[in-house]
C-alpha cells in the first residue's frame, strides 16, 4: 500500500546517518521489524524506490526512518527538509517480525544501520511494557559510528534490557565495553541458556552468514533464528 508522508522533523544521530521523522497521512499497520519501499517522486512511487525499515514502534503516530548516507538516494534523503513529502510503500518483510505474539526471550545481532528493526521493537516492548528479556549486541566499525548511543544508555539500565556493544576497527583508549567481531565466547558471556532464545540478526550479508554458522555451531535450533540480509540496494526485496 502506497502511503504519503510528510518530513516533520529531520535529526542527525551520527557524522552518517540521519532520521527523518514523517507524519503519514493515514495510519501505517506495520509490526516491528518490518519495512517499506521508499520513494521521492511523488507522480510514479515505481521510480527510484530503496527499502527502508520502520524504525519507530506502531504504537506512535508518527514514523521515523534512520538512513545511513550510502550512496546517491540515501544523500538525496539526507537533503530533505521539513515540509518534504515522501511515498512510503509498505508495509513489508515478515522475516525479523516482532510484536506481543512472541513469548520468548529475544537476542538482537545487529551491525551498524541494521540496528533500525531492533530499535523499532524494543521500543515497542518499551512502550507496550512487555515482559520479555531483550539483549542487544550492537557491532560497530568506531565509536562514532554507533546510532542511537545516548538512548541505548537508556535501554541498558532497563531491568529485563542489555544492551552491549562491540567495536571492530578501532576505540578509544578508555572504553570499556567489547572489541572484535561477534563470536561464540561472546554470546556466551551476556547470554544464558542459548537455546533457549529467539535470534533475531539484521546486518550486512557477511556479518549474517558468519554468525549463522556461530549459531549452529552453538546448537541454536534453526527455527529459532530469524535473520534478514540487507543485499545490495534494489536486488532481492522487490
Ligand atoms: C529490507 C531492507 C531494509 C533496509 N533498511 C534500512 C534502514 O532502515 N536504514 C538504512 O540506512 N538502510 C537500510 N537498508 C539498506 C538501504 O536500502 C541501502 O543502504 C540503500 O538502498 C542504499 O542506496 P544508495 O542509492 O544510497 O546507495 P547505492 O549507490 O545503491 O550504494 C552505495 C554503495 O554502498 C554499497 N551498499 C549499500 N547498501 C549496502 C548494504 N545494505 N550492504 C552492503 N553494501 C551496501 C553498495 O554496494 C554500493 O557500493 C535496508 C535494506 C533492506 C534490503
Amino acid at each position: 500500500m502506497k502511503i504519503e508522508a510528510e518530513i516533520q522533523s529531520t535529526r542527525k544521530e551520527t557524522h552518517d546517518v540521519k532520521t527523518l521523522e514523517l507524519v503519514p497521512e493515514r495510519k501505517i499497520d506495520f509490526v516491528p521489524g518490518q519495512y517499506c519501499l521508499v520513494s521521492m517522486d511523488v507522480d510514479d512511487g515505481s521510480k527510484g524506490r530503496k527499502p527502508f525499515t520502520f524504525a519507530s514502534p506502531p504504537t506512535r503516530d508518527h514514523v521515523e526512518l534512520t538512513i545511513k548516507r550510502m550512496g546517491d538516494f540515501t544523500e538525496a534523503l539526507h537533503n530533505l527538509k521539513k515540509g518534504d513529502r515522501l511515498i512510503l510503500d509498505g508495509p513489508r518483510g515478515n522475516s525479523l517480525n516482532f510484536d506481543e505474539s512472541v513469548d520468548k526471550d529475544v537476542v538482537f545481532l545487529a551491525g551498524g544501520s541494521g540496528i533500525t528493526p531492533f530499535i523499532s521493537a524494543i521500543r515497542y516492548a518499551i512502550d507496550k511494557d512487555l515482559s520479555n528479556t531483550m539483549t542487544l549486541i550492537f557491532s560497530n566499525r568506531t565509536k562514532k559510528d554507533i546510532i542511537y548511543r545516548e538512548e541505548l544508555k537508556g535501554i541498558d539500565r532497563k531491568e529485563n534490557m542489555d544492551v552491549i556493544n562491540t567495536l571492530t576497527d578501532s576505540w578509544p583508549e578508555d572504553w570499556d565495553e567489547e572489541t572484535g567481531l561477534i563470536d561464540g565466547d561472546m554470546l556466551k558471556k551476556y547470554v544464558e541458556h542459548l537455546g533457549k532464545k529467539l535470534w533475531y540478526i539484521c546486518g550486512p550479508p557477511p556479518m549474517i552468514d558468519s554468525l549463522e554458522k556461530i549459531l549452529m555451531e552453538e546448537k541454536i535450533p534453526e527455527e529459532n533464528i530469524r535473520y534478514e540480509k540487507w543485499m545490495i540496494p534494489g536486488k532481492g526485496t522487490e
